[in-house]
């Protein structure tokens, strides 16, 4: 992972002169001027507090910048900036569960897990809390397949285990996890199951917490092995303690996931609505008459006109548009694995949608894991480019989508996914001009904005992305106080000396 951005250094993916001039129009001149490559100046980091520690270390700057954040634009900035930042003292390589529970013994040393690092809220900051050092786990040590049973279509294994790797062995037995959030290749097991993760295909599979049959985690005051069969009636489920815990209460090591036989056939199918708000009604429509798309991607109008300027619009699309004198409106990307496209179609029809056949899907599909490269192109440029996420039942999505369209400034555009019987989530994308030098604080400003925004509209703070750091002040709003005071009097069993992940969550 490129330590200024976003997946493999060998690929950038440029912006396109037309999305460029589109942006130029509705925001000005790119801050930064015309698209080059930037010179990568990495940041210094404040010297590292000795640490010894019972398994392999590394000590040295370059491996420590690596684990000195996550992939959010605030996390960007800070590793951009060319200053002196703090990181971690050291990167702490575990083997196994056994050097886990000898890295959890010690009770002066902050432990950040680490998955693949790809947080967006602030959960992999080297935040020390009350200790002296502070010390990332990476995972991958802990990158095993334990078992794959194909009479209860489940796999067992160790939680660092990244996207790929797990997808393509359970693939090898005609199954699949369905489990593909967009940071997929980046991103490992321990860190879907303490996130709370929800991948694309999330409306068919179900999101983590769904797939998740057991959980075995290692806190500083033990062990815990939660959830062994189906299901159960022997009280509160632990497991779901576990699920979303952000590290804070121990190390995720090893999990059961149910599994899914690969569809014999995926159909895409899309589709032209004059309006957003006509689109919701033909997703609320399909989700309560019992259709589970794999992908339903509802896109506003402000999203389908930057997908058109980044991809082209599609010919079908423009011939439609032309033919029925409609503006674009919106864009709705479905996927079938089952035989359910012909009830959907009766759906968007009533609705009004263009038929646009299959090709934006399977394009769709072909670049899903390109995209998040624009963004270092972008903050190159000198834009601000954020994403927030939230959720609500059907009957709130419309005032809160119009409320958050008005909370920031700049391109605010939005889609519809993961979506439910009685809801979905509404996921933003942010693009501004950057105040160079303030990027931080006009950052805050602007988190700050929409986040007070769905906490007044009855959204959550979170569909997918967790709370890390970024969304704790707002968790009392949305849980009670009473919650809250509950959750920290199980991290101080489990975690007496608030060692793991300080300043996140709770
Ligand atoms: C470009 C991009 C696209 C994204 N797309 C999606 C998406 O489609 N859906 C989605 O849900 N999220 C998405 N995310 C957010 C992120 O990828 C998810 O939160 C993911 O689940 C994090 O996994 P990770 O292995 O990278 O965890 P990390 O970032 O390493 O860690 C995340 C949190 O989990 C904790 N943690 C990690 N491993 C363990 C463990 N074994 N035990 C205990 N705690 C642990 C960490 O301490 C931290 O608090 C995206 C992020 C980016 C940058």
């Amino acid at each position: 992972m490129k330590w200024w951005g976003w997946g493999s250094p060998d690929i950038e993916v440029s912006p396109s002169p037309r999305f460029l001039r589109h942006l130029e129009e509705k925001l000005g001149p790119a801050p930064m001027g015309s698209p080059r490559p930037p010179v990568r100046q990495p940041p210094r980091l404040r010297p590292a507090r000795p640490v010894s520690l019972p398994c392999p270390t590394a000590h040295d700057d370059a491996t420590r910048l690596i684990y000195s954040g996550g992939r959010s634009y605030l996390d960007l900035i800070r590793l951009r900036s060319g200053g002196t930042i703090d990181g971690v003292d050291a990167v702490a390589f575990p083997d196994s569960a056994a050097d886990i529970a000898a890295l959890l013994a010690s009770d002066n040393v902050a432990l950040v897990p680490f998955g693949g690092g790809t947080s967006v809220v602030g959960g992999v900051s080297p935040l020390r809390g009350r200790h002296d050092a502070v010390v990332a786990l990476d995972m991958s040590g802990l990158g095993r397949i334990v078992e794959i049973d194909t009479t209860a279509m489940s796999v067992t294994a160790e939680a660092g285990v990244f996207g790929p790797r797990l997808e393509t062995a359970v693939r090898q037995q005609g199954l699949t996890l369905g489990h593909f959030p967009q940071s997929f290749e980046y991103s490992t097991l321990g860190g879907w199951i303490a996130t709370r993760s929800a991948g694309q295909e999330s409306t068919r599979y179900g999101r983590i917490d769904e797939l998740v049959a057991s959980v075995s985690a290692i806190t500083p005051a033990g062990r815990i092995d939660a959830g062994r069969v189906p299901a159960s009636a022997t009280g509160p489920e632990i497991r779901e303690l576990l699920v979303g815990s952000e590290g804070v209460f121990g190390v995720i090591t090893e999990a059961t996931l149910r599994l899914h036989p690969i569809a014999a056939a995926r159909r895409y199918r899309s589709y032209l609505f004059p309006s957003f708000t006509q689109g919701i009604e033909a997703c609320r429509q399909m989700l309560q008459s019992s259709l589970r798309p794999a992908v339903l991607r509802l896109s506003d109008e402000t999203e389908t006109q930057l997908s058109f300027e980044i991809a082209g619009t599609p010919q079908l699309a423009q011939r439609a548009l032309r033919f029925t004198g409609r503006r674009p409106g919106a864009h709705l990307l479905l996927a079938f694995d089952g035989s359910e496209a012909a009830a959907a179609r009766s759906v968007v029809r009533k609705l009004h949608g263009l038929p646009l056949g299959s090709s934006p899907g399977r394009h769709w599909e072909r670049d899903r894991f390109r995209h998040p490269y624009l963004r270092d192109a972008l903050i190159d440029l000198g834009y601000l480019i954020d994403t927030f996420e939230t959720a609500a039942p059907w009957s709130r999505i419309q005032p809160l989508y119009e409320a958050l369209k008005k909370a920031p400034s700049g391109i605010v555009a939005c889609h519809l996914s993961h979506a439910y019987s009685d809801g979905a989530s509404l996921y933003f994308t942010v693009i501004d001009k950057a105040r160079p030098g303030e990027e931080a604080e006009q950052w805050h400003a602007f988190k700050a904005r929409v986040t007070d925004t769905i906490v007044t509209h009855g959204g959550t703070l979170s569909h997918h992305h967790a709370i890390g750091t970024d969304h704790k002040r707002w968790l009392a709003d949305e849980r009670g106080e009473l919650a809250l005071s509950l959750l920290r009097t199980i991290k101080g069993e489990l975690d007496p000396h608030g060692i793991m992940n300080p300043g996140k969550l709770l």
